[in-house]
């Protein structure tokens, strides 16, 4: 592979594939085109910047429309966990030569209805050669009141949405289709995870803190314990057990739902008081919220409460990968 784009020069190429998307945002006072583009918000803006590589954030062999998923729906998880209403986002784009028209013309279609399905607009980027496609998405969001890492208070509940560890269980057969195979609801978790930015948003106010689940359920618990300076208690008994999961070894399950990443859904505390709200939301999102556990006094720490006993993560033998 040759460090060049030829065919098309770079100008040639952000128009055709990255100018004239569908949106506007009334604080975006210029996008694309310029040297910078001009963002005068009437609130606060939370942003975020994700980088996913060719073979490490997503298969080499990734079609586009692959690419373009895995690179914005956790880029955009990221909002979700601050509570923010999606706004604009920018992309900086690496692409080996020789340009692989095909390929790019379904990223850039993909990445097109993503954004405007959920309502951002592309408002610049940049665009260079390298040694293997990387796709860089910062995001931006609006939000007064942001849902922090640092806001668990003692004696709050923990809570968990959907049914996290599917795309986890999927990666063997991410990896190597020819080899293994999953159920439908394993693949999409890993191919179209969905950012929860609806229940983000609706947490404000509600929740004390969040996070989105990128590192694995106990792992990500790890940091808002650690932000905020108490324990987190995990039962393994009220974990959400998604239904693809039945017949499989617990062992296997508890690990997938603890230790798995990539699902993005949204980990986040709130007093017990708000046990009522949170349940209805549920109702009102058709989308699972389940309390798992509850945030105690202590040093930032996970526990694990499995049979009885509490226990730090690597000590339950969920820790397969
Ligand atoms: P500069 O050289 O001043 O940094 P560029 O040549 O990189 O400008 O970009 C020209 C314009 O095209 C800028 O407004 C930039 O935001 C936009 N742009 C470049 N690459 C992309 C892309 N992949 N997607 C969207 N906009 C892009
Ligand atoms: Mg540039």
């Amino acid at each position: 592979r040759e460090a060049t784009l030829p065919a098309m020069n770079e100008f040639e190429l952000i128009e055709h594939y990255f100018r004239g998307w569908r949106g506007s945002h009334p604080d975006l006072i210029l996008g694309q085109g310029d040297d910078c583009l001009i963002w005068h918000p009437r609130r606060a803006t939370v942003m975020s910047i994700d980088t996913a590589v060719e073979g490490r954030h997503f298969p080499a062999q990734s079609s586009g429309a692959q690419a373009a998923q895995r690179a914005f729906l956790p880029a955009l998880s990221d909002l979700a966990a601050m509570g923010a209403e999606p706004a604009f986002f920018t992309l900086a784009l690496t692409l080996p030569g020789p340009m692989d028209d095909a390929w790019l013309d379904a990223f850039a279609r993909r990445l097109s209805e993503l954004s405007e399905h959920y309502g951002l607009v592309l408002a610049g980027g940049d665009t260079t050669s390298g040694p293997c496609r990387v796709i860089s998405l910062q995001m931006h969001g609006l939000v007064d009141a942001p849902l922090r890492r640092d806001g668990v208070q003692p004696d709050d509940d923990l809570w968990v949405s959907g049914f996290p560890g599917r795309a986890a269980a999927a990666l063997p057969s991410v990896l190597n289709p020819a080899q293994a195979s999953a159920p439908v609801d394993w693949v999409a978790a890993y191919w179209s995870p969905e950012p929860r930015i609806e229940l983000g948003q609706r947490l404000v106010g509600l929740a004390s803190a969040a996070i989105d689940v990128s590192d694995g359920l106990a792992a990500d618990c790890g940091h808002l314990a650690r932000a905020s300076g108490l324990n987190l208690l995990i039962e393994t008994s009220m974990l959400p057990q998604a239904p693809s999961f039945q017949g499989y070894p617990e062992d296997q399950v508890g690990s997938w739902i603890l230790s798995g990443g990539d699902d993005y859904e949204l980990a986040f505390t709130a007093a017990p008081g708000q046990r009522d709200a949170i349940t209805a939301l549920a109702a009102m999102l058709n989308l699972p919220l389940t309390r798992i556990g509850r945030a105690q006094t202590g040093d930032g720490q996970v526990l694990i409460r499995h049979n009885g006993e509490a226990h730090t993560l690597s000590k339950t033998g969920f820790q397969h990968f």
